[in-house]
């Protein structure tokens, strides 16, 4: 008798860690989801991700920006800027032509949208409103870009002896 309770018990918490896992990977999954979901309609449904909720916003490493669609490099670090817009600004894109420009009148303005050239996917859009020398304002969804950093990066120095 007291080994059928023993087995019982040891069943339920089995079944109890199986039932907590699947709760914790159902969770990751939609988080997941969710960032995929918002990454399809931005590159290939001209969607905008929400201002100030992206990842590169606030970011300001040495690195190089990559088309989210197919890898192509698009933006360096040095053009990087803080507009306070609540997208990543850049004030050029890469000299490689790889950043498409288009007039799009939706929403009843002008705007100019851009794109990767290689794989058409939308990046955000340009407004001549950036600092000097070109005036433009490269205003990217965070969603649309991926990001190496360089590799020539300093290491950081590590805290000396006393
Ligand atoms: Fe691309």
């Amino acid at each position: 008798m007291k080994s059928v309770i023993i087995i019982g018990i040891i069943v339920l918490l089995i079944a109890g860690v199986m039932f907590t896992q699947n709760k914790a990977s159902r969770a990751v999954k939609s988080v997941m989801g969710d960032t995929s979901a918002l990454r399809q309609r931005v590159l290939w449904e001209k969607a905008t991700e929400m201002p100030f909720s992206g990842v590169f916003d606030e970011f300001f490493e040495d690195g190089t920006y990559s088309c989210a669609g197919c890898g192509t490099e698009l933006f360096k670090s040095n053009s990087k800027y803080n507009s306070g817009c609540g997208w990543p600004a850049f004030s050029s894109a890469m000299t490689n032509g790889m950043v498409e420009e288009e007039v799009d009148n939706s929403l009843g303005m002008r705007r100019v949208e851009v794109h990767c050239k290689k794989c058409k996917a939308h990046l955000g859009h340009v407004f001549e409103d950036g600092p000097a020398p070109t005036g433009l304002r490269y205003c990217i969804n965070s969603i649309s870009l991926n990001f190496t950093a360089d590799k020539t990066q300093i290491p950081k120095q590590s805290k000396e002896k006393k």
